[in-house]
Protein backbone atom coordinates (compact mmCIF):
# COMPACT_ATOMS: atom_id res chain seq x y z
CA UNK A 1 0.00 0.00 0.00
CA UNK A 2 1.31 3.15 -0.63
CA UNK A 3 0.26 7.31 -0.87
CA UNK A 4 -0.14 8.26 -4.30
CA UNK A 5 -0.09 12.25 -5.00
CA UNK A 6 -2.80 12.07 -7.81
CA UNK A 7 -5.08 10.70 -4.45
CA UNK A 8 -7.92 13.29 -4.01
CA UNK A 9 -6.69 16.33 -2.24
CA UNK A 10 -8.46 16.32 1.01
CA UNK A 11 -7.96 19.15 3.90
CA UNK A 12 -6.81 16.51 6.81
CA UNK A 13 -6.52 17.96 10.33
CA UNK A 14 -6.79 14.94 12.50
CA UNK A 15 -7.06 14.94 16.21
CA UNK A 16 -8.33 12.27 17.24
CA UNK A 17 -4.93 10.03 16.31
CA UNK A 18 -3.04 12.76 18.48
CA UNK A 19 -5.28 11.43 21.44
CA UNK A 20 -3.28 9.01 23.90
CA UNK A 21 -2.06 5.77 22.22
CA UNK A 22 -4.86 3.54 23.70
CA UNK A 23 -7.64 5.54 22.55
CA UNK A 24 -6.78 3.89 19.19
CA UNK A 25 -4.72 1.28 16.88
CA UNK A 26 -3.48 3.07 13.71
CA UNK A 27 -3.46 0.41 10.69
CA UNK A 28 -4.11 0.53 6.93
CA UNK A 29 -7.04 -0.66 5.58
CA UNK A 30 -6.70 -3.80 3.64
CA UNK A 31 -6.59 -3.89 -0.21
CA UNK A 32 -9.51 -5.31 -2.18
CA UNK A 33 -9.44 -7.05 -5.81
CA UNK A 34 -11.37 -5.26 -7.93
CA UNK A 35 -12.51 -1.48 -7.19
CA UNK A 36 -15.79 -0.25 -8.65
CA UNK A 37 -17.74 3.14 -7.88
CA UNK A 38 -21.53 2.60 -6.84
CA UNK A 39 -22.22 6.45 -5.78
CA UNK A 40 -20.36 9.49 -4.96
CA UNK A 41 -22.78 12.11 -2.57
CA UNK A 42 -21.39 15.28 -4.50
CA UNK A 43 -23.16 17.67 -2.36
CA UNK A 44 -21.98 16.13 0.47
CA UNK A 45 -18.18 16.24 -1.18
CA UNK A 46 -18.23 19.71 -1.68
CA UNK A 47 -19.88 20.49 1.67
CA UNK A 48 -16.40 19.08 2.95
CA UNK A 49 -14.13 20.65 0.65
CA UNK A 50 -13.72 17.54 -1.67
CA UNK A 51 -13.69 17.61 -5.60
CA UNK A 52 -16.17 14.84 -6.09
CA UNK A 53 -14.72 14.87 -9.60
CA UNK A 54 -11.46 13.54 -7.87
CA UNK A 55 -13.53 10.85 -5.85
CA UNK A 56 -14.84 9.22 -9.30
CA UNK A 57 -11.38 9.24 -10.86
CA UNK A 58 -9.42 5.44 -10.64
CA UNK A 59 -7.19 7.30 -7.79
CA UNK A 60 -10.50 8.26 -5.82
CA UNK A 61 -12.02 5.26 -6.49
CA UNK A 62 -8.64 3.17 -5.02
CA UNK A 63 -8.22 5.21 -2.19
CA UNK A 64 -12.36 4.80 -1.00
CA UNK A 65 -11.54 1.10 -1.53
CA UNK A 66 -9.09 1.31 0.58
CA UNK A 67 -6.47 0.59 -1.55
CA UNK A 68 -3.83 3.70 -1.16
CA UNK A 69 -4.24 5.52 1.99
CA UNK A 70 -4.77 9.48 0.67
CA UNK A 71 -1.61 11.83 1.88
CA UNK A 72 -2.50 13.14 5.63
CA UNK A 73 -5.10 10.42 6.49
CA UNK A 74 -3.82 8.98 10.31
CA UNK A 75 -6.26 5.59 9.56
CA UNK A 76 -6.71 4.18 12.53
CA UNK A 77 -9.27 1.44 14.27
CA UNK A 78 -11.15 3.22 17.21
CA UNK A 79 -11.28 1.97 20.77
CA UNK A 80 -14.59 1.36 22.45
CA UNK A 81 -16.63 -0.85 24.67
CA UNK A 82 -20.37 -1.24 25.23
CA UNK A 83 -23.61 -3.03 26.48
CA UNK A 84 -25.10 -5.01 23.19
CA UNK A 85 -28.55 -5.86 24.40
CA UNK A 86 -27.68 -4.65 28.27
CA UNK A 87 -25.30 -7.10 28.52
CA UNK A 88 -21.73 -5.33 29.25
CA UNK A 89 -18.64 -6.19 26.70
CA UNK A 90 -15.92 -4.93 27.85
CA UNK A 91 -13.76 -4.38 24.27
CA UNK A 92 -15.87 -4.25 20.82
CA UNK A 93 -13.92 -1.30 18.96
CA UNK A 94 -13.58 -0.56 14.90
CA UNK A 95 -13.58 -4.20 13.91
CA UNK A 96 -14.76 -3.16 10.33
CA UNK A 97 -14.39 0.73 9.98
CA UNK A 98 -11.16 2.59 9.76
CA UNK A 99 -11.07 6.28 10.57
CA UNK A 100 -9.41 7.76 7.87
CA UNK A 101 -8.82 11.40 9.36
CA UNK A 102 -11.08 14.65 10.03
CA UNK A 103 -11.69 17.30 7.98
CA UNK A 104 -13.29 20.83 8.37
CA UNK A 105 -16.54 21.80 6.59
CA UNK A 106 -17.41 24.43 5.25
CA UNK A 107 -19.85 25.24 8.08
CA UNK A 108 -16.99 24.92 10.37
CA UNK A 109 -17.85 21.57 11.64
CA UNK A 110 -15.17 19.15 12.19
CA UNK A 111 -16.31 15.73 10.36
CA UNK A 112 -14.81 12.31 10.59
CA UNK A 113 -14.34 10.28 7.33
CA UNK A 114 -14.75 6.55 7.83
CA UNK A 115 -14.35 3.40 5.71
CA UNK A 116 -16.62 0.88 6.75
CA UNK A 117 -15.98 -2.73 5.42
CA UNK A 118 -12.09 -1.49 4.85
CA UNK A 119 -10.66 -5.56 6.46
CA UNK A 120 -9.69 -6.55 10.02
CA UNK A 121 -8.45 -4.68 12.82
CA UNK A 122 -6.92 -6.13 16.30
CA UNK A 123 -11.07 -5.04 17.57
CA UNK A 124 -12.57 -7.59 14.83
CA UNK A 125 -12.76 -10.28 17.08
CA UNK A 126 -13.53 -12.95 14.54
CA UNK A 127 -14.62 -11.03 12.07
CA UNK A 128 -13.86 -10.27 8.36
CA UNK A 129 -13.82 -6.64 8.72
CA UNK A 130 -15.69 -6.62 5.53
CA UNK A 131 -19.11 -5.09 4.74
CA UNK A 132 -21.36 -6.31 1.78
CA UNK A 133 -23.83 -4.56 -0.89
CA UNK A 134 -26.84 -5.37 1.17
CA UNK A 135 -26.12 -3.43 4.24
CA UNK A 136 -23.73 -0.50 2.22
CA UNK A 137 -26.56 0.62 0.29
CA UNK A 138 -29.46 0.24 2.81
CA UNK A 139 -27.15 2.69 5.36
CA UNK A 140 -26.11 5.45 2.18
CA UNK A 141 -30.45 5.22 1.82
CA UNK A 142 -31.33 5.65 5.35
CA UNK A 143 -29.00 7.83 6.57
CA UNK A 144 -29.25 10.08 3.39
CA UNK A 145 -33.08 9.95 3.87
CA UNK A 146 -32.75 10.71 7.59
CA UNK A 147 -30.63 13.45 6.56
CA UNK A 148 -33.13 15.13 3.86
CA UNK A 149 -36.01 14.46 7.08
CA UNK A 150 -33.89 16.79 9.30
CA UNK A 151 -32.78 14.25 11.68
CA UNK A 152 -29.09 14.24 12.88
CA UNK A 153 -27.33 11.52 11.24
CA UNK A 154 -24.19 10.06 10.12
CA UNK A 155 -23.28 10.78 6.43
CA UNK A 156 -22.98 8.73 3.04
CA UNK A 157 -20.04 9.98 1.27
CA UNK A 158 -19.25 7.26 -1.38
CA UNK A 159 -20.17 3.67 -1.65
CA UNK A 160 -17.73 1.44 -3.61
CA UNK A 161 -18.10 -2.41 -4.65
CA UNK A 162 -14.40 -4.62 -3.36
CA UNK A 163 -15.29 -7.23 -6.73
CA UNK A 164 -14.46 -9.59 -3.69
CA UNK A 165 -17.16 -11.92 -2.24
CA UNK A 166 -17.73 -11.95 1.71
CA UNK A 167 -18.93 -15.13 3.46
CA UNK A 168 -22.45 -14.55 5.37
CA UNK A 169 -25.37 -16.64 6.42
CA UNK A 170 -27.05 -16.51 2.98
CA UNK A 171 -23.97 -17.63 0.79
CA UNK A 172 -21.35 -15.33 -0.68
CA UNK A 173 -22.12 -12.55 -1.13
CA UNK A 174 -20.64 -8.96 -3.45
CA UNK A 175 -18.23 -7.08 -0.92
CA UNK A 176 -18.51 -3.04 -0.50
CA UNK A 177 -17.15 -0.38 1.64
CA UNK A 178 -19.19 2.59 2.81
CA UNK A 179 -17.39 5.89 3.02
CA UNK A 180 -19.04 7.71 6.28
CA UNK A 181 -18.88 11.25 7.70
CA UNK A 182 -19.82 11.84 11.07
CA UNK A 183 -19.37 14.76 13.13
CA UNK A 184 -17.45 12.40 15.34
CA UNK A 185 -17.99 8.70 16.53
CA UNK A 186 -17.23 8.74 19.65
CA UNK A 187 -20.01 6.67 21.56
CA UNK A 188 -21.00 6.18 25.06
CA UNK A 189 -18.93 2.99 24.99
CA UNK A 190 -16.09 4.65 24.27
CA UNK A 191 -16.29 6.19 27.72
CA UNK A 192 -17.14 2.93 29.03
CA UNK A 193 -14.14 1.38 27.56
CA UNK A 194 -11.80 3.45 29.64
CA UNK A 195 -14.07 3.30 32.91
CA UNK A 196 -14.15 -0.18 32.65
CA UNK A 197 -9.97 -0.04 32.82
CA UNK A 198 -10.13 2.68 35.69
CA UNK A 199 -8.13 4.75 33.19
CA UNK A 200 -8.69 8.18 34.92
CA UNK A 201 -6.61 9.95 32.83
CA UNK A 202 -8.06 8.92 29.31
CA UNK A 203 -11.72 9.88 30.75
CA UNK A 204 -10.41 13.10 31.55
CA UNK A 205 -8.82 13.75 28.15
CA UNK A 206 -12.05 12.04 26.69
CA UNK A 207 -13.88 14.72 28.26
CA UNK A 208 -12.23 17.67 27.45
CA UNK A 209 -11.81 16.55 23.71
CA UNK A 210 -15.33 15.98 23.46
CA UNK A 211 -16.29 19.51 25.03
CA UNK A 212 -13.79 21.08 22.67
CA UNK A 213 -15.26 19.18 19.64
CA UNK A 214 -19.41 19.27 20.27
CA UNK A 215 -20.35 21.29 23.13
CA UNK A 216 -17.70 23.96 23.43
CA UNK A 217 -20.26 25.97 25.82
CA UNK A 218 -19.65 23.56 28.75
CA UNK A 219 -16.08 24.56 29.34
CA UNK A 220 -17.51 27.77 31.17
CA UNK A 221 -19.72 25.46 33.22
CA UNK A 222 -18.70 25.25 37.07
CA UNK A 223 -18.34 21.58 36.36
CA UNK A 224 -17.68 21.07 32.91
CA UNK A 225 -18.40 17.25 32.81
CA UNK A 226 -22.02 17.74 34.76
CA UNK A 227 -22.75 20.33 31.56
CA UNK A 228 -21.81 17.70 29.17
CA UNK A 229 -23.92 15.27 30.68
CA UNK A 230 -26.93 17.74 30.36
CA UNK A 231 -25.53 18.52 26.47
CA UNK A 232 -25.85 14.63 25.71
CA UNK A 233 -28.86 14.16 27.82
CA UNK A 234 -30.50 17.06 25.58
CA UNK A 235 -29.23 15.84 22.21
CA UNK A 236 -30.02 12.32 22.80
CA UNK A 237 -33.80 13.54 24.07
CA UNK A 238 -34.07 15.77 20.70
CA UNK A 239 -32.96 13.06 18.84
CA UNK A 240 -35.06 10.05 20.03
CA UNK A 241 -38.25 12.58 19.70
CA UNK A 242 -36.87 13.21 16.02
CA UNK A 243 -37.14 9.34 15.63
CA UNK A 244 -40.60 9.15 16.98
CA UNK A 245 -41.84 11.11 14.90
CA UNK A 246 -41.23 9.78 11.65
CA UNK A 247 -41.83 6.18 12.85
CA UNK A 248 -37.66 5.69 12.65
CA UNK A 249 -36.86 2.29 14.65
CA UNK A 250 -33.30 2.24 15.38
CA UNK A 251 -32.92 -1.70 16.15
CA UNK A 252 -29.62 -1.77 17.84
CA UNK A 253 -29.76 1.06 20.65
CA UNK A 254 -26.80 -0.36 22.42
CA UNK A 255 -24.76 1.83 24.34
CA UNK A 256 -21.64 1.39 21.54
CA UNK A 257 -24.12 2.37 19.00
CA UNK A 258 -25.28 5.69 21.29
CA UNK A 259 -23.72 8.76 19.85
CA UNK A 260 -22.27 11.43 22.06
CA UNK A 261 -22.73 14.17 19.41
CA UNK A 262 -26.55 13.18 19.03
CA UNK A 263 -26.32 11.80 15.73
CA UNK A 264 -28.14 8.69 14.40
CA UNK A 265 -25.06 6.11 14.02
CA UNK A 266 -25.28 2.81 12.64
CA UNK A 267 -28.10 1.47 10.33
CA UNK A 268 -27.90 -2.11 10.83
CA UNK A 269 -31.41 -3.41 11.07
CA UNK A 270 -33.39 -0.20 11.85
CA UNK A 271 -36.34 0.33 9.63
CA UNK A 272 -39.57 2.81 9.26
CA UNK A 273 -42.79 1.55 10.06
CA UNK A 274 -45.27 1.02 7.35
CA UNK A 275 -48.78 0.47 9.66
CA UNK A 276 -48.51 2.02 12.88
CA UNK A 277 -47.94 0.07 16.21
CA UNK A 278 -46.10 1.41 19.40
CA UNK A 279 -44.48 -1.93 20.42
CA UNK A 280 -43.37 -2.43 16.72
CA UNK A 281 -40.26 -4.57 16.58
CA UNK A 282 -38.73 -5.25 13.27
CA UNK A 283 -34.99 -6.37 14.06
CA UNK A 284 -34.68 -10.36 13.77
CA UNK A 285 -32.29 -10.66 16.94
CA UNK A 286 -34.56 -8.09 18.99
CA UNK A 287 -36.28 -11.25 20.41
CA UNK A 288 -37.07 -9.46 24.21
CA UNK A 289 -38.67 -6.41 21.95
CA UNK A 290 -35.87 -3.93 24.10
CA UNK A 291 -35.68 -2.15 21.01
CA UNK A 292 -39.57 -1.73 19.92
CA UNK A 293 -40.80 1.56 19.02
CA UNK A 294 -41.90 2.82 22.06
CA UNK A 295 -38.97 1.99 24.20
CA UNK A 296 -36.55 4.14 22.39
CA UNK A 297 -36.78 6.83 24.80
CA UNK A 298 -36.38 4.78 28.00
CA UNK A 299 -33.69 2.77 26.27
CA UNK A 300 -31.92 6.18 25.63
CA UNK A 301 -32.09 7.21 29.14
CA UNK A 302 -30.67 4.36 29.65
CA UNK A 303 -27.56 4.63 27.59
CA UNK A 304 -27.38 8.11 29.07
CA UNK A 305 -27.05 6.71 33.10
CA UNK A 306 -24.43 4.08 31.54
CA UNK A 307 -22.69 7.62 29.97
CA UNK A 308 -23.35 9.40 33.40
CA UNK A 309 -21.62 6.94 35.51
CA UNK A 310 -18.22 6.87 33.29
CA UNK A 311 -18.40 11.13 34.34
CA UNK A 312 -19.08 10.56 38.37
CA UNK A 313 -15.38 11.57 39.53
CA UNK A 314 -15.71 14.20 37.56
CA UNK A 315 -18.66 15.79 38.97
CA UNK A 316 -17.79 16.01 42.57
CA UNK A 317 -15.08 14.40 44.99
CA UNK A 318 -18.06 13.51 47.20
CA UNK A 319 -19.61 9.65 45.61
CA UNK A 320 -22.95 10.59 47.26
CA UNK A 321 -23.29 14.21 45.48
CA UNK A 322 -21.83 13.18 42.34
CA UNK A 323 -24.25 10.30 42.17
CA UNK A 324 -26.99 13.08 43.68
CA UNK A 325 -25.67 15.55 40.44
CA UNK A 326 -26.12 12.60 37.91
CA UNK A 327 -29.36 11.50 38.78
CA UNK A 328 -30.46 15.01 38.62
CA UNK A 329 -29.87 15.33 35.62
CA UNK A 330 -31.04 11.95 33.88
CA UNK A 331 -34.31 12.73 35.52
CA UNK A 332 -34.78 15.89 33.38
CA UNK A 333 -34.01 13.78 29.94
CA UNK A 334 -38.02 12.61 29.99
CA UNK A 335 -38.90 16.94 30.56
CA UNK A 336 -36.70 17.35 27.37
CA UNK A 337 -37.60 14.13 25.48
CA UNK A 338 -41.32 15.40 25.77
CA UNK A 339 -40.45 19.23 24.92
CA UNK A 340 -39.22 17.86 21.89
CA UNK A 341 -41.81 15.14 20.85
CA UNK A 342 -44.54 17.95 21.68
CA UNK A 343 -42.87 20.70 19.20
CA UNK A 344 -42.71 18.31 16.10
CA UNK A 345 -45.82 15.73 16.49
CA UNK A 346 -48.06 19.51 17.52
CA UNK A 347 -46.38 20.27 13.91
CA UNK A 348 -47.58 17.25 11.94
CA UNK A 349 -51.40 18.01 13.06
CA UNK A 350 -50.69 21.43 12.27
CA UNK A 351 -50.62 23.36 15.42
CA UNK A 352 -48.70 26.16 15.54
CA UNK A 353 -49.51 27.43 19.19
CA UNK A 354 -49.42 25.01 22.55
CA UNK A 355 -52.39 23.87 24.48
CA UNK A 356 -52.24 21.51 27.55
CA UNK A 357 -54.56 18.67 25.99
CA UNK A 358 -52.55 18.41 22.50
CA UNK A 359 -50.73 15.40 23.76
CA UNK A 360 -53.96 14.00 24.21
CA UNK A 361 -55.42 14.62 20.69
CA UNK A 362 -51.53 12.90 19.57
CA UNK A 363 -52.21 10.19 21.52
CA UNK A 364 -55.68 9.65 20.47
CA UNK A 365 -54.74 9.46 16.72
CA UNK A 366 -52.13 7.47 17.30
CA UNK A 367 -54.38 4.75 19.32
CA UNK A 368 -56.24 5.01 16.55
CA UNK A 369 -53.94 4.16 13.80
CA UNK A 370 -52.67 1.35 15.68
CA UNK A 371 -56.35 -0.10 16.51
CA UNK A 372 -56.95 0.85 12.52
CA UNK A 373 -53.46 -0.72 11.34
CA UNK A 374 -52.77 2.51 9.39
CA UNK A 375 -49.84 3.57 7.96
CA UNK A 376 -47.94 5.73 9.78
CA UNK A 377 -46.37 8.17 7.05
CA UNK A 378 -49.19 8.24 4.91
CA UNK A 379 -52.14 9.05 7.59
CA UNK A 380 -50.11 12.36 8.68
CA UNK A 381 -49.86 13.23 4.84
CA UNK A 382 -53.76 12.68 4.71
CA UNK A 383 -54.54 14.95 6.95
CA UNK A 384 -52.58 18.05 5.29
CA UNK A 385 -53.68 16.66 1.68
CA UNK A 386 -57.51 15.83 2.87
CA UNK A 387 -59.46 13.87 0.36
CA UNK A 388 -63.21 12.63 -0.44
CA UNK A 389 -62.52 8.97 0.58
CA UNK A 390 -59.26 9.50 3.08
CA UNK A 391 -60.10 7.65 6.88
CA UNK A 392 -60.73 11.11 8.03
CA UNK A 393 -63.54 12.13 5.99
CA UNK A 394 -67.33 11.46 7.13
CA UNK A 395 -67.61 7.43 7.28
CA UNK A 396 -64.02 7.14 8.12
CA UNK A 397 -61.85 5.54 10.75
CA UNK A 398 -60.35 8.57 12.04
CA UNK A 399 -63.41 10.91 11.35
CA UNK A 400 -64.73 11.74 14.56
CA UNK A 401 -60.88 12.33 15.91
CA UNK A 402 -61.33 14.83 12.77
CA UNK A 403 -63.68 16.91 14.97
CA UNK A 404 -62.15 17.04 17.96
CA UNK A 405 -58.85 18.02 15.72
CA UNK A 406 -61.27 20.94 14.12
CA UNK A 407 -62.24 22.12 17.17
CA UNK A 408 -58.53 22.77 18.07
CA UNK A 409 -57.13 23.91 15.25
CA UNK A 410 -60.32 26.54 14.55
CA UNK A 411 -62.66 25.79 12.02
CA UNK A 412 -62.14 28.60 9.98
CA UNK A 413 -60.47 29.02 6.60
CA UNK A 414 -57.14 30.69 7.55
CA UNK A 415 -56.98 28.59 10.68
CA UNK A 416 -57.20 25.67 8.49
CA UNK A 417 -54.98 26.89 5.41
CA UNK A 418 -51.74 27.79 7.81
CA UNK A 419 -52.34 24.34 9.46
CA UNK A 420 -52.19 22.83 6.25
CA UNK A 421 -49.23 24.75 5.38
CA UNK A 422 -47.23 23.64 8.63
CA UNK A 423 -48.64 20.00 8.06
CA UNK A 424 -47.29 19.77 4.68
CA UNK A 425 -43.57 21.42 5.82
CA UNK A 426 -43.32 18.46 8.62
CA UNK A 427 -44.94 15.32 7.01
CA UNK A 428 -42.76 13.82 4.51
CA UNK A 429 -44.13 12.24 1.86
CA UNK A 430 -41.68 9.61 0.94
CA UNK A 431 -39.58 7.80 3.25
CA UNK A 432 -37.71 4.51 2.70
CA UNK A 433 -39.82 1.62 3.10
CA UNK A 434 -39.03 -1.76 3.94
CA UNK A 435 -40.05 -3.18 0.90
CA UNK A 436 -38.43 -0.98 -1.41
CA UNK A 437 -35.33 -0.80 0.15
CA UNK A 438 -35.46 -4.44 -0.24
CA UNK A 439 -36.28 -4.20 -4.01
CA UNK A 440 -33.19 -1.95 -4.19
CA UNK A 441 -30.81 -4.41 -2.54
CA UNK A 442 -32.16 -7.63 -4.78
CA UNK A 443 -31.54 -5.78 -7.99
CA UNK A 444 -28.16 -4.37 -7.00
CA UNK A 445 -26.91 -7.55 -5.89
CA UNK A 446 -28.72 -10.13 -8.33
CA UNK A 447 -28.68 -8.43 -11.84
CA UNK A 448 -25.55 -5.61 -10.82
CA UNK A 449 -28.55 -3.04 -11.26
CA UNK A 450 -28.38 0.24 -9.61
CA UNK A 451 -31.38 2.09 -10.82
CA UNK A 452 -33.75 1.37 -8.22
CA UNK A 453 -30.82 2.43 -5.83
CA UNK A 454 -30.48 5.30 -7.48
CA UNK A 455 -34.17 6.23 -7.74
CA UNK A 456 -34.73 5.19 -4.19
CA UNK A 457 -32.05 7.46 -3.13
CA UNK A 458 -33.91 10.54 -5.21
CA UNK A 459 -36.90 10.20 -4.00
CA UNK A 460 -35.73 9.97 -0.40
CA UNK A 461 -33.73 12.92 -0.57
CA UNK A 462 -36.48 15.11 -1.48
CA UNK A 463 -38.89 13.91 1.11
CA UNK A 464 -41.75 16.50 1.24
CA UNK A 465 -41.43 17.08 -2.43
CA UNK A 466 -45.61 17.31 -3.21
CA UNK A 467 -43.95 15.82 -6.85
CA UNK A 468 -43.98 12.73 -4.79
CA UNK A 469 -47.47 12.05 -3.80
CA UNK A 470 -48.33 10.24 -6.60
CA UNK A 471 -45.15 8.46 -6.69
CA UNK A 472 -44.96 4.74 -6.04
CA UNK A 473 -42.47 5.32 -3.69
CA UNK A 474 -45.40 6.95 -1.31
CA UNK A 475 -47.47 3.92 -1.26
CA UNK A 476 -47.27 1.65 1.99
CA UNK A 477 -46.47 -1.76 0.69
CA UNK A 478 -49.58 -4.19 -0.23
CA UNK A 479 -49.74 -7.28 1.96
CA UNK A 480 -48.06 -9.51 0.50
CA UNK A 481 -45.05 -6.86 -0.24
CA UNK A 482 -44.63 -6.09 3.45
CA UNK A 483 -41.47 -6.44 5.07
CA UNK A 484 -41.87 -7.43 8.70
CA UNK A 485 -38.26 -8.39 9.56
CA UNK A 486 -34.69 -6.88 8.95
CA UNK A 487 -32.02 -9.12 9.74
CA UNK A 488 -28.26 -8.01 11.00
CA UNK A 489 -26.34 -10.04 8.85
CA UNK A 490 -23.88 -7.08 8.25
P1 LIG B 1 -22.51 -3.31 15.06
O1 LIG B 1 -23.52 -4.39 15.30
O2 LIG B 1 -22.34 -2.99 13.59
O3 LIG B 1 -22.72 -2.12 15.89
O4 LIG B 1 -21.12 -3.94 15.46
C1 LIG B 1 -20.82 -4.34 16.78
C2 LIG B 1 -19.37 -4.69 16.86
O5 LIG B 1 -19.04 -5.79 15.99
C3 LIG B 1 -18.41 -3.58 16.46
O6 LIG B 1 -17.28 -3.69 17.28
C4 LIG B 1 -18.09 -3.90 15.04
O7 LIG B 1 -16.88 -3.34 14.62
C5 LIG B 1 -18.02 -5.41 15.07
N1 LIG B 1 -18.30 -6.03 13.76
C6 LIG B 1 -19.48 -6.08 13.10
N2 LIG B 1 -19.36 -6.73 11.92
C7 LIG B 1 -18.05 -7.09 11.82
C8 LIG B 1 -17.29 -7.78 10.82
N3 LIG B 1 -17.83 -8.24 9.70
N4 LIG B 1 -15.97 -7.96 11.08
C9 LIG B 1 -15.40 -7.50 12.20
N5 LIG B 1 -16.07 -6.85 13.17
C10 LIG B 1 -17.38 -6.64 12.99
MG1 LIG C 1 -21.89 -0.34 16.06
Amino acid sequence: MSSTTDSPSIAFDNSYAALAPEFHQRLSPTPVSQPELMAINDALALHLGIDPESLRSSAGISMLAGNTVPDGATPLAMAYAGHQFGNWVPQLGDGRAILLGEVIGRDGVRYDIQLKGAGPTPFSRGGDGRNWIGPVLREYVLSEAMAALGVPTTRALAAVKTGDHVMREQGPLPGAILTRVARSHIRVGTFQYFTARQNHAAIEQLVQYVIKRHYPEAAQADVPALALLDAVIDAQASLIAHWQSIGFIHGVMNTDNSSISGDTIDYGPCAFMDDYSADKVFSSIDRGARYAYQNQPRIAQWNLVNFAQCLLPLFDEDKEEAVRLAQESINRFDERFIGYYLTLMRAKIGLADEKDDDLTLISALLNLMQTHSLDFTLTFRQLSQRSATDPFAPGGKLHDWHRSWLQRVGDDAAALEAATQLMQRSNPVIIPRNHQVEAMIDAAVRDGDLAPFEALLKAVTTPFDKAHDESDFAVPPSPDERVTQTFCGT
